[in-house]
């Protein structure tokens, strides 16, 4: 039987993630001295685990750089950092390298200079991701709140001459974003949106979503952790019963789809190219 395999276009690594990656490997290569990211420099552990056999460290991005940590280049990674956090690297000895992807530094610009306006500002995502704590860490004092639920968007209530802000995290779904800002706005504050999601964000989950319509099964790769691949398989899902959820290879029975006539592939954020080819290349030769 002829099987036809379409792997997305815009399946795996980002501008921003690409960006923060090739950074890491290109110091790997210069071997000069210690290397620290704070943080996973990505939400995949295939990577992760590779870089750190190279000696690259993993700080912990809940907590501030150790005082007695040997001097070396300190890796910010794409999600950015609280502005204090920033303040308290760029003072810390260490060799400052900033990767935050430069549309999460552009919502840190928005919303520092609407909060020194005295606006209100809504971050609407999810409140643990690290670029959401990044983000609310460049409000000034006063008033910002983190909305990720239709609940969190009904309860919330403004003062009578508040006005707000509201700015997206930059990988959260459109249709959700929409949906949220609709539910503030009926409230009739003084609002001003703008919408930060990335458009690498927009167009994978188009193309996933046009793909997961016309494909009789969906493979979506990506680490657990990611919230990018979460919701493109919550998007083909929907569309495409025979979705499957996979980290690496390992996890795919190919025998699930021993009757499948065509097979959509697409990938998150963090999902290095090489994984991706590996994915196609034993979908295609097992079926
Ligand atoms: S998804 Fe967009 S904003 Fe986020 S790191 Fe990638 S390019 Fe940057």
């Amino acid at each position: 039987m002829d099987r036809e395999v379409i792997v997305a276009e815009s399946a795996g690594f980002c501008f921003g993630v690409r960006r923060a990656v090739d950074y890491v490997y290109d110091c790997v290569q210069k071997k000069e001295g210690p290397i620290y990211t704070y943080g996973p420099i990505i939400h995949n552990e295939v990577v992760t685990e590779e870089l750190e056999k190279e000696g690259v460290k993993i700080l912990d991005p809940t907590k501030a750089i150790p005082e007695h940590l040997p001097i070396g280049t300190l890796i910010i990674r794409s999600h950015g950092v609280t502005k204090k956090r920033y303040e308290e690297m760029l003072i810390s000895g260490h060799e400052l390298s900033d990767m935050t992807c430069p549309f999460v530094k552009k919502i840190h610009t928005i919303v520092e200079e609407h909060s020194k306006q005295k606006e209100t500002i809504i971050i609407i995502g999810n409140k643990e991701h690290p670029e959401v704590i990044g983000i609310c860490g460049w409000c000034h004092e006063g008033r910002h709140e983190v909305i990720g639920s239709k609940e969190e968007a009904e309860k919330f209530v403004a003062g009578a001459n508040e006005k707000i802000c509201i700015v997206s995290q930059t990988t959260y779904n459109y249709k959700k974003f929409q949906e949220l800002v609709e539910i503030i706005y009926k409230k009739g504050y003084d609002i001003s949106v703008i919408n930060t999601i990335c458009s690498a964000t927009k167009d994978r989950q188009a193309e996933a979503l046009s793909l997961a319509k016309s494909m009789e099964a969906m493979i979506v790769i990506g680490s657990r952790a990611s919230s990018n691949t979460q919701k493109l398989y919550e998007i083909c899902k929907k569309e495409c019963a025979n979705t499957y959820y996979i980290q690496t290879i390992d996890d795919l029975d190919v025998t699930k789809m021993s009757k499948i006539h065509s097979v959509g592939i697409t990938a998150g954020a963090s999902t290095p190219n090489k994984l991706i080819e590996e994915v196609q290349t034993n979908v295609r030769n097992e079926l």
